[in-house]
């Protein structure tokens, strides 16, 4: 009989361990069950290419539709709202039963709300998936006022793309920094300073009171009588991973799904990968939750890979990317726990540099601005735990190729 792999999620994750599947050797049945009216599609250029109108959302599918016919992989727009992990059934929200031999949750993340007064007004949007951008898009126009509220990589990203439209731009941010959760000073300072000269209007270490206006956002009103005129209010603050229907199921949850390096559950037939869990780093000699396309890509090829029966351990190097204007950053690895920084080329000038974090001597991890080697590098440097000193690194007489 053959076999039969449910998929809950059709997105990144979802899509490359549908294929790594069938490169591993699985012949049974895969159906893919996602609740998004799409094929899977690149989310990154949401807030980059999508939102700037320079891609259409057809060319945001991650393969075309007739690749998932030639691989036999089934796709069904549907939500599962339940898993019995006993009987190996999921239930869907139209109380429809399936059965699997083995499932995979790639349920990724949603936008994290918050309830702040007239965040329901016509006009205010989240940022997460085609339809949030196309409401995004129907209020872009020259000259008119956008109020961003989080300075993260979203904010700023979506920032970026409506300056290009000639929109009037405010981020607000109440951290004392933008980037500040996710990022070093070093690289606060050098967007806060690219985002200025782009002619953003940068507010940090302020709180929002409310989005004020009759059933369309028109101003945003923040502490101390600071207002705000918004044609166009986005909300960037962070998301949450979907585990709820992982966790009522009895599948182990802690900030995600818990997984091994394998992408295997404390459940001998369940699998997670991607945004939505939590696997043991052995760089960082932790766990952690990524929310990034290379980590959905690598943990999906090993989740296909466990389910068919091969090992393949996950141990890639965290590594991330944002586009802002003409500005490719690159990240290599993660910052947390550094205790020096060096700096490559001029971060107070100009629009390339790279950021190193190092620990005990050691490199950890890397920003590099419009320096692809240096990112290379680094990637390479911390994963084989090279001795680079750090007089080296910072040394711009010295090519990144002799660097090593
Ligand atoms: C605007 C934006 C820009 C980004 N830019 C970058 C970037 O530059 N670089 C980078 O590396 N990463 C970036 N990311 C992050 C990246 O997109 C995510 O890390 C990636 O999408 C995670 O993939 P995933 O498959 O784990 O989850 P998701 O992409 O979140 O997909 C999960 C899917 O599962 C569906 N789902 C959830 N629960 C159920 C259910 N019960 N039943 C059916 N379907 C369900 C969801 O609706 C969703 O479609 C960006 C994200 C956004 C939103």
């Amino acid at each position: 009989m053959s076999k039969k792999c449910i998929i809950v999620g059709a997105s990144h994750a979802a899509a490359q361990l549908a294929t790594s599947l069938r490169q591993e050797g699985w012949e049974g049945d895969i159906l893919m069950i996602g609740d998004e009216p799409y094929l899977p599609y690149h989310r990154p250029p949401l807030s980059k290419t999508f939102l700037a109108g320079d891609k259409t959302a057809e060319e945001l599918a991650i393969r075309p539709a007739d690749f998932y016919v030639k691989k036999n992989i089934g796709l069904l727009q549907g939500r599962v709202s339940k898993i019995n992990k006993d009987q190996q059934i999921v239930t869907l929200s139209d109380g429809q039963e399936m059965s699997y031999d083995k499932l995979a949750l790639c349920m990724g993340s949603r936008v994290r709300k918050i309830a702040l007064p007239g965040s329901d007004l016509a006009g205010v949007h989240y940022l997460r998936d085609i339809a949030d951008v196309e409401g995004i898009k129907s209020g872009v126009k020259k000259d008119n006022n956008a109020v961003i509220i989080g300075g993260g990589y979203i904010g700023l990203e979506a920032a970026a793309s409506l300056r290009k439209q000639g929109m009037n731009v405010v981020v607000l941010e109440a951290a004392e920094r933008i980037l500040q959760r996710v990022t070093a000073p070093e690289l606060s300072g050098f967007y806060t300073r690219i985002h200025s000269e782009e002619g953003v209007s940068l507010h940090t270490g302020i709180s929002v009171l409310s989005i004020d206006g009759g059933t369309h956002a028109e101003k945003v009103r923040c502490a101390k009588g600071i207002e705000f005129t918004a044609d166009l209010v986005i909300i960037g603050v962070g998301i949450l991973p979907n585990v709820e229907l992982a966790e009522e199921a009895g599948i182990k949850v802690d900030n995600g799904i818990v997984v091994d390096e394998y992408c295997c559950t404390n459940d001998p037939n369940i699998f997670a990968a991607g945004d939505c869990a939590n696997h043991f780093n052995k760089i960082y000699n932790r766990r952690i939750r990524l929310e990034s396309v290379p980590n959905a890509n690598d943990q999906g090829k090993s989740a296909a890979a466990s389910i068919c029966g091969n090992s393949k351990e996950y141990k890639s190097l965290p590594w991330f990317w944002s586009d802002q204007y003409d500005l490719k950053l690159q990240i290599a690895g993660l910052s947390q726990g550094y205790d020096q920084v060096v700096i490559r080329g001029d971060k107070l000038a100009g629009r390339s540099f790279a950021a190193f974090y190092l620990k005990e001597g050691q490199l950890i991890a890397a920003d590099c601005v419009n320096r692809p080697q240096e990112f290379m590098l680094s990637k390479k440097i911390i994963t084989e735990k090279i001795d680079v000193s750090a007089d080296r690194l910072a040394d711009e007489s010295i090519a990144v190729k002799e660097m090593l």
